[in-house]
């Protein structure tokens, strides 16, 4: 397991912006963004570089201004106006990245012990599906069929998942 930093910033939008978007993600200028409360857009990178890769995994309360600006700079790619919007702090957490960039969902050291980590950035949206599947493991101790590729031993055993439709295409990996 390592640790791959993900950088989140806050920006207060100019006030003649409108309204902002639900949600954007731009694959090309390598940013997502959704609005943060009335008045404040979060953006943060696409596509963590890994070479930000980390043996530490505390969260970063700031972010450093180069950052922000950095952020700021790609957002306006987009969003013209976003060029005059006003920096409001940042963070950065760390995205748990296994190295098939899939979770691990077993039963694993102590009797009882059941796990569901190294989600890779894909925690959120996995969740329902993996709480359900791991529910039906611990009720019935019998592991469901769509956990096995996700068992622990597979990084000894050389079976990593493999995705049938990776994406995005190409052979560069991206991460997470
Ligand atoms: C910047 C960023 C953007 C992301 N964007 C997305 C996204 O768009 N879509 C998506 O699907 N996923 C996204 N993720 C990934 C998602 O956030 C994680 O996969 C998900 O939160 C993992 O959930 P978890 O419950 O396994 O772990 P966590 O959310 O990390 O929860 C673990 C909890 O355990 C607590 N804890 C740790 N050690 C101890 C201890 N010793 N005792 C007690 N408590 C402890 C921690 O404080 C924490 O509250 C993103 C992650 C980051 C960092």
């Amino acid at each position: 397991m390592r640790y791959v930093r993900g950088e989140v910033a806050i920006l207060r939008r100019p006030i003649d912006f409108g309204a902002p978007p639900r949600i954007h993600f731009d694959f090309y200028g390598n940013t997502y963004s959704r609005p943060e409360g009335e008045k404040d857009t979060l953006t943060g990178y696409m596509n963590t570089d890994p070479g930000k890769t980390t043996p530490r995994h505390e969260f970063a309360e700031s972010l450093p201004a180069a950052t922000v600006r950095d952020l700021r700079t790609r957002l306006s790619k987009r969003f013209p106006r976003m060029m005059d919007a006003q920096p409001r702090g940042g963070w950065s957490g760390a995205y748990d990245v296994t190295p098939d960039s899939y979770p691990i969902v077993d039963r694993i050291g102590p009797d009882g012990l059941f796990v569901a980590v190294g989600f890779s950035g894909h925690g959120f949206k996995l969740c329902p599906e993996i709480g359900r599947l791991l529910a039906e493991y611990v009720a019935t101790e019998k592991r469901p069929e769509p956990l096995v590729p996700l068992r622990a031993s597979r990084f000894e055993e050389k079976q990593l998942v493999r995705a049938d439709a990776p994406f995005p295409g190409g052979r560069r990996r991206r991460i997470p």
